[in-house]
């Protein structure tokens, strides 16, 4: 597993983690990282993994991507809701109190809800799955039966996922890319476990 530490980024009041280091952000395959610190013009930016470039200074040697992204923010200007993460931020302390409250009530319920709203970020896709294509990679022993596997994936039926009974990349133990590994589930219930280990997979020795 790679051991991530990550930065808190704010841009525009959209918030999110990136890789602290370049090495990092290369072996998760990702555009861009993020120090923390300001490059030397003085810009508190991602940095690209290709080139340790700045993302400003990028757009400021090329004036034609920054059109670019003023379209795409101009398109998808509901998307990025500045107010209600002002309102957040503003009010931390209650907010922590209310959510923490609403957790204690109803914990399952939060966890979907927050599941669901990470799931429809789309940097959490970009980051998750290069997440994932790192763990599968480690995954992977030189004596798994790639076809098996490809075979099982290719039988699975409509309304059901592959799973991997041991998650890959699991909180106690990672389990392998293996077909012994591999279960279908419906999408329902794989979301009930996501990434937890269930009591039946634990051995008792
Ligand atoms: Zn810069």
């Amino acid at each position: 597993m790679i051991e991530l530490k990550s930065t808190h980024f704010v841009d525009n009041g959209d918030s999110c983690y990136f890789p602290a280091t370049c090495n990092a952000a290369k072996a998760l395959q990702l555009r861009f990282y993020f120090t923390g610190k300001k490059c030397k013009a003085g810009h508190l930016d991602l940095r690209y993994t290709s080139s340790k470039e700045c993302r400003t200074c990028r757009l400021n040697k090329n004036p034609s991507l920054k059109d670019k992204q003023k379209d795409w923010a101009i398109k998808n200007k509901d998307r990025i809701s500045v107010v209600g993460k002002q309102r957040y931020y503003q009010n931390h302390e209650k907010e922590l109190a209310r959510s923490r409250a609403k957790w204690a009530q109803n914990p399952d319920a939060v966890r979907t809800r927050n599941l669901d709203w990470i799931r429809r970020q789309p940097r959490y896709w970009t980051f998750a799955a290069a997440k994932r294509r790192a763990a599968l990679r480690q995954a992977i022993p030189p004596w798994a039966d790639l076809q098996a596997i490809k075979e099982f994936y290719a039988a699975c039926l409509p309304g059901y996922h592959v799973d991997h009974m041991h998650p890959l990349q699991g909180k106690t133990v990672c389990g392998l890319h293996v077909l012994e590994n591999l279960q279908y589930l419906t999408a329902e219930e794989n979301l009930k476990k996501f990434n937890r280990l269930e009591p039946r997979y634990v051995s008792s020795s």
